[in-house]
C-alpha cells in the first residue's frame, strides 16, 4: 500500500492490485445483500424486515455489517423511502407502500476491507415524474464513472454529474458527498457530486473512490430528524442516490464487486 500526501494536503492510501481485488470481493457481498433486498421489497414489507434480511446475508457469507455501530447507526442498511435522501434507519414500524422511491444503502467489511454502495428503485409502478428522479440519478452515477480513469481530477467526477442532474433541473444534495474508501470505510479524498472539471486532486492508479450522487427532485437543501440520522429534502420533494466504489486503474475505472 502506497501512502502520500497531495498538494492539498490530502492522506490518500493508494491500493495494490491485489487489494483492489480484495476490495472487489466486499463490494461483491454489498451488491449480493442490495439486490436480494431488491427482490424482497414490496408493498407491505417492513424497512426492518429488509435489514435483517441483509444482515443475515452478509453474516453467513463471512463479512461484517459496516454502518452499525457506525458512530451509534443502529442497522445494517440505511432505507431512504421518498423524500428521505440517506441514513433512513429501518423500523418495523415503516412499511413500503405502492409507488414508494426507495434508497438502500449498504457497506460491508470483508477481509479488512470495505465495500460501500447503493441503489434507488420503485415499489410496483413509480409516478413518472419519481422514474425519471431515479433514471437521471443512475446516469449521473454512469457519466461520473466515465470520467473516472488516471490523470483526470475529481473536479471531472463532480462537474458530470452536476451537469447531468441540472440539466434535469434536478438538484444536487451538498451536505453529503462521496469518499475515498478502503480498510476504512471514509478515506480521503472527498468526492462532491459538484464541481469543475479540471480542479481537484489527480486520480492515480490504485485510488478508491466511493461515487454516490444524491439528486433531488425540487431543492437540494437538507434537513435531519430529530433522531440525529435521517436527511429530508427542506421541502419534502423526493430524492434517489446510487453508488459505486470505483477503482481507478492504469487504463481507465473498476467498478468494484459487480
Ligand atoms: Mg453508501
Ligand atoms: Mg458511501
Amino acid at each position: 500500500m502506497v501512502e502520500f500526501e497531495d498538494d492539498v494536503d490530502l492522506m490518500i492510501f493508494l491500493k495494490t492490485p491485489a487489494e483492489i481485488d480484495a476490495m472487489d470481493r466486499a463490494n461483491h457481498l454489498v451488491h449480493k445483500a442490495l439486490n436480494a433486498v431488491r427482490e424482497a421489497a414490496q408493498a407491505g414489507t417492513t424497512t426492518r424486515d429488509l435489514d435483517r434480511l441483509a444482515e443475515d446475508l452478509i453474516l453467513n457469507e463471512g463479512g461484517k455489517p459496516a454502518f452499525k455501530g457506525y458512530r451509534g447507526f443502529p442497522a445494517t442498511l440505511c432505507v431512504s423511502i421518498n423524500d428521505v435522501i440517506v441514513h433512513g434507519i429501518p423500523s418495523p414500524s415503516v412499511r413500503l407502500r405502492e409507488g414508494d422511491l426507495v434508497s438502500v444503502d449498504c457497506g460491508v467489511v470483508l477481509d479488512g476491507f470495505y465495500g460501500d454502495a447503493a441503489i434507488s428503485f420503485g415499489i410496483s409502478t413509480m409516478s413518472a415524474d419519481a422514474q425519471r428522479l431515479m433514471d437521471i440519478t443512475q446516469q449521473c452515477l454512469e457519466d461520473a464513472v466515465a470520467h473516472v480513469g488516471p490523470g483526470n481530477r475529481l473536479g471531472d467526477v463532480g462537474a458530470a454529474v452536476q451537469q447531468r442532474a441540472e440539466s434535469a433541473r434536478f438538484g444536487v444534495v451538498r451536505d453529503f458527498v462521496g469518499h475515498g474508501i478502503g480498510r476504512n470505510l471514509h478515506e480521503d479524498p472527498q468526492v462532491p457530486n459538484y464541481g469543475m472539471s479540471g480542479r481537484g486532486p489527480v486520480m492515480k492508479p490504485g485510488l478508491v473512490i466511493a461515487i454516490e450522487p444524491m439528486i433531488t427532485a425540487g431543492s437540494w437543501r437538507v434537513k435531519i430528524d430529530d433522531d440525529g440520522w435521517t436527511a429530508r429534502t427542506e421541502d419534502g420533494r423526493i430524492a434517489a442516490h446510487f453508488e459505486f466504489s470505483v477503482a481507478v486503474t492504469e487504463n481507465g475505472a473498476r467498478v468494484l464487486g459487480i
